[in-house]
């Protein structure tokens, strides 16, 4: 499997300086052969990279989407309209959300739905909320993925990317999580959707502080599928370093 590697800009960039980093990144992503690439800028600046953007190796997204399909929902953005703006994904859950907006498994559930129906992949954000060891932070991961994906059928979760990110190690002033610590908590999430997908293989992504020097030890853990990235992936400089940690495919799995 390909490794998946993405940054969310949360509430940064307006859109000229939007325009100026798909300009600075999409040179540097042609020479990025190995991986799958996504962005997912502001709902500002979603036009700005369906111009920029398509026909390139960079995917995009949107940070967020309404679970109603429309109607009188002020301010609210819909997943059909993120898809006439070309979004291949869409995160749900992400800590900040949670935080900022009460948003519960049930109202995560809700937009995994509207994701889905509307025919985009889902990058549902998960983690513990403290540092706990390997076994107390598996149960709180797999309690909240039970509750998020209530519900939704094994068929639907091939369009499934789960991106596990310890709410302590997100964020300015803190560290990644240790790669054995998140190699652990991956290949627990990964037996666990075994049992539900219906034999899709959902893509698990580590977040949290990823930068150049974290990025090649965590994607050597078995169980990293790839990376999320926050405020390393604001310069699009270190954004294409970080993705090009990845190792190349061996042999055998290109045969
Ligand atoms: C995040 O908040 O999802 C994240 C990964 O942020 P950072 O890389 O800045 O820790």
């Amino acid at each position: 499997m390909r490794p998946l590697i993405g940054t969310s800009w949360k509430m940064n960039m307006t859109a000229t300086e939007a325009g100026r980093w798909f300009d600075a990144f999409v040179p540097l992503a042609r020479g990025l052969l190995e991986v799958d690439l996504f962005v997912l800028p502001s709902f500002t600046s979603l036009e700005l990279a369906r111009e920029r953007l398509a026909g390139t190796p960079l995917a995009w997204g949107a940070q967020d989407v309404s679970p109603f399909d429309d109607g009188p929902h002020t301010g609210d953005v819909s997943a059909a309209m993120l898809v006439d703006l070309g979004c291949r994904f869409v995160a749900v859950g992400h800590a900040e959300r949670r935080r900022d907006h009460g948003e519960t498994p049930a109202v995560i559930n809700a937009k995994i739905s509207a994701t889905l129906g509307a025919g985009m992949d889902v990058i549902l954000c998960t983690g513990e909320l403290r540092r706990a060891p390997d076994e107390v932070a598996v149960q709180a991961v797999i309690a909240d993925l039970e509750s998020c994906l209530a519900g939704i059928a094994g068929s639907e979760l091939a369009r499934l990317v789960v991106a596990y990110e310890p709410l302590w190690a997100i964020g300015a002033g803190n560290r990644p999580a240790a790669p054995e610590h998140v190699g652990q908590i991956h290949r627990s999430i990964g037996s666990w959707l075994a049992n539900r997908t219906a034999g899709a293989r959902p893509r698990i992504l580590y977040g949290g502080s990823v930068d150049q020097d974290s990025a090649p030890r965590l994607l050597a853990e078995p169980g990293v599928d790839g990376l999320f990235v926050g405020r390393n992936g604001l310069d699009p400089v270190a954004f294409a370093a970080i993705a090009a940690a990845a190792p190349a495919p061996s042999p055998a799995a290109l045969r």
